[in-house]
């Protein structure tokens, strides 16, 4: 859809569109409004802007909304209603992240509003903590029993776990933390990009994730970052990258794309440098040893001394990683126009955070830094953003747990005792998942498609907000998070007033722009132009290798869990849409493999499909093996989304959860593998054939 037919059909229809109309005894569930188009008596459609809460992108969304109905129980008679229905999502074309684009995760987004699972009211826990039994109550009641708890806390001892991202939402989250006296909220998400913003911050002095000006580079060398995938802000950098190799005239990037596993990113780029786990940092620094030798940096001075010292010494001996190859592919990045090197943490290990300084020392040896194709300043941030943090000792140590949309049972199996222990814990979240069944009371809130927010992207240079009002009216008994705060403040006789979108996109607003161009548009974009001013780095930089939790004589190979293309980080398991999805590299459907190299699958006689055990000093799994043509020897790479307790009809008690073994630090465990005889496994893939068949020169 271009920028004019958007503007033409630009919804002028306010919300809460419901009307009721007369009833008829029916079984149909709310299932039938997800039917294809033909079926559907032809109306008139609408379409309204909207924001996607799937990950901290923040992508713009354009919502398809047509009459629809569902099926209520009134007075103990079962009626037909009619609703505006939300048929179809896709990326807004006037947003600068999305640019009218979505990922698949984005798409499924109208499944989950109209899941059958999703909880419909405020609920008490009936049974025993982690049985995920609970009983209707209402909001009267869940509301007087927290405010109690929370007014007799030690407010220093209160948790609030969330995965908002910088958002009026999250702004309200702080706003409320702040007037009870309770400490700031922590983050309980995977690829937040903490070590970004960490890294950005300690070498340029920069508040939230840099920019990486993709589109406009010529020679990018990405490291640990599978931005085509799941790092960072997908879409954006996808559209990026369709512009780096094919938007200009007569101009083709060049991609090198160094990780240890062949991720989307991985099997895009021109080049693909398998490396072994934790190595991105003797990479790094051996590319910048590489350009200091050969003259080719051209801004040594940028860099402190005692950081160019020690890039001096760097080993150029990696493993499976040729000197030739290291010498041309520095070569190359250096002598183009316009070279850039990206920097991400994808997978963590214990050495990460120095690898991504030792990028943005190169970025700044290659003089790129706010250049066009280099690296962009964030825009200033609008709220502080939670970072991630040891959440089983969070909880561990707190007396009330509050959890909105935040899964720490799933992210940290550790944190389930925790949580089973605490003396209190409220669940915002829209589904009964693995840590809600640990809750003592549920207080639903609306789904993100039944919202207003105003959320501030995680990768934006010049500075935007995208907003959402409501269109829809709510199909359940739920409640906005801001609502449920201000009857909690008011309950515990607090001061408190929660910020609106409104108030949260007035301040940034130009003379000649206003409230209701925002909300009709979709959003506010640029803000304010970004900070261009070179950078002073000072800190020292840190070459220590990676370390690795367990025994490399017991336990031999490297284990990788990493966010998956359909679930992401697990919260997108309970979706059959995604589920259905084959996964663009194996092409597994419906469940997920461990990832094993062809070498050690031959040693073990394992073929695709056979169960196989995984086993590391914290725990054991078994999974299906998929013979991987392209994994590094001696990695077991396995995505993050099945394996929950509870997560509904579709994701409980499915397949296996590769975080559930994971020692402290994420990414860098090691495990011992075996084939199990007497177990059946169930790997479904796509296709087949075309992926035993290619030639990977790395083994
Ligand atoms: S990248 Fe995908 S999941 Fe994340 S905000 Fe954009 S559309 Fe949603």
């Amino acid at each position: 859809m271009d920028r004019r037919n958007f503007f033409k059909i630009l919804s002028t229809v306010s919300a809460g569109a419901a009307a009721t109309s007369c009833g008829h005894n029916t079984s149909d569930a709310l299932i039938p409004l997800l039917v294809s188009d033909r079926e559907i008596i032809p109306g008139e459609q609408e379409f309204h802007p909207a924001v996607c809460t799937g990950c901290g992108a923040g992508c713009g969304t354009l919502v398809r909304v047509m009459r629809g109905e569902r099926t209520v129980t009134r007075n103990g008679e079962k009626v037909r209603e009619a609703i505006a229905a939300i048929k179809k999502i896709e990326g807004n074309p006037l947003d600068p992240i999305s640019g009218g684009r979505l990922c698949a995760r984005g798409q499924a987004q109208v499944q989950s509003l109209y899941h059958p699972d999703r909880l419909q009211g405020p609920m008490r826990r009936t049974g025993s903590r982690g049985a995920a039994q609970f009983a209707a109550a209402t909001w009267d009641e869940v509301i007087g029993s927290l405010a109690e708890k929370l007014g007799k806390a030690d407010k220093s001892k209160v948790l609030f776990l969330t995965s908002a991202a910088a958002s009026s939402r999250l702004l309200a989250i702080q706003r409320f933390l702040d007037a009870i006296g309770a400490p700031p909220p922590a983050a309980c998400m995977l690829g937040n990009l903490t070590l970004e913003q960490q890294a950005a911050e300690s070498t340029f002095g920069w508040k939230g994730v840099p920019v990486y000006d993709l589109g406009q580079a010529r020679s990018v060398v990405s490291i640990g970052a599978d931005f085509l995938g799941t790092w960072a802000s997908p879409v954006f950098y996808g559209r990026q990258y369709g512009h780096f190799r094919q938007g200009r005239p007569d101009l083709r990037g060049r991609l090198v794309h160094a990780e240890s596993r062949m991720s989307l990113t991985a099997v895009n780029a021109d080049e693909w440098v398998p490396l072994q786990p934790g190595q991105e940092l003797p990479f790094t620094l051996a590319l910048a040893r590489l350009l200091l030798e050969h003259n080719l940096a051209k801004d040594e001075k940028a860099v402190p001394r005692e950081v160019l010292e020690g890039m001096r010494e760097a080993d150029l001996h990696l493993p499976g990683v040729e000197e030739k190859r290291l010498r041309r592919i520095a070569r190359e990045l250096a002598e183009s126009p316009a070279p850039l090197v990206i920097a991400g943490t994808s997978i963590g290990h214990s050495n990460s955070f120095q690898a991504l300084r030792a990028a943005h020392f190169i970025n700044l040896m290659l003089g790129n830094i706010g250049q066009p194709g280099g690296v962009l300043p964030p825009a200033p941030l609008l709220t502080e953003r939670p970072l991630n943090g040891n959440l089983t000792e969070a909880i561990g140590q707190a007396q009330v747990v509050l959890l909105d949309s935040a899964n720490p049972a799933y992210l940290q199996s550790g944190s389930v005792q925790a949580l089973n222990k605490a003396e209190f814990v409220a669940s915002f979240g829209s589904f009964l998942d693995d840590s809600a069944a640990y809750a003592d009371i549920l207080l639903p809130v609306h789904h993100p498609l039944e919202s207003a927010m105003a959320v501030a992207p995680s990768v934006s240079a010049r500075g935007n907000i995208t907003v959402s009002m409501p269109f829809v009216k709510p199909l359940y008994d739920t409640r906005s998070i801001e609502e449920t705060l201000t009857a909690l403040t008011n309950k515990m006789s607090v001061m408190f007033e929660a910020p609106t979108p409104k108030s949260f996109v007035e301040p940034h607003l130009s003379a000649d722009q206003t409230w209701e161009q925002v909300v009709r548009q979709g959003g506010l974009w640029p803000l304010d132009n970004a900070d261009t001013r070179l950078p002073k780095p000072d800190a020292a930089l840190d070459a220590a290798p990676a370390s690795f939790s367990g025994d490399a004589s017991q336990y031999p190979f490297h284990f990788q869990p990493y966010l998956s293309v359909q679930y992401f980080d697990g919260s997108g398991a309970n979706l059959p849409w995604l589920q259905e999805l084959p996964d663009p590299v194996s092409s597994a459907m419906f469940g997920i493999p461990v990832e094993i190299d062809t070498q050690t699958a031959a040693q073990l006689g394992v073929v695709n499909g056979d169960a196989v055990r995984v086993e590391s000093p914290h725990g054991s799994l078994e999974a299906p093996a998929y013979v991987h043509p392209a994994a590094v020897p001696g990695v077991l790479s396995m995505a993050i989304g099945m394996g929950h307790t509870h997560f509904g009809r579709y994701a409980s008690n499915r397949g296996a959860n590769p975080l559930s073994i994971l020692g402290p630090s994420f990414g860098a465990t090691r495990v011992r593998l075996s084939k199990v005889t007497n177990a059946e496994a169930q790997l479904i893939q796509f296709s087949l054939q075309d992926r035993e068949e290619g030639a990977f020169g790395h083994r």
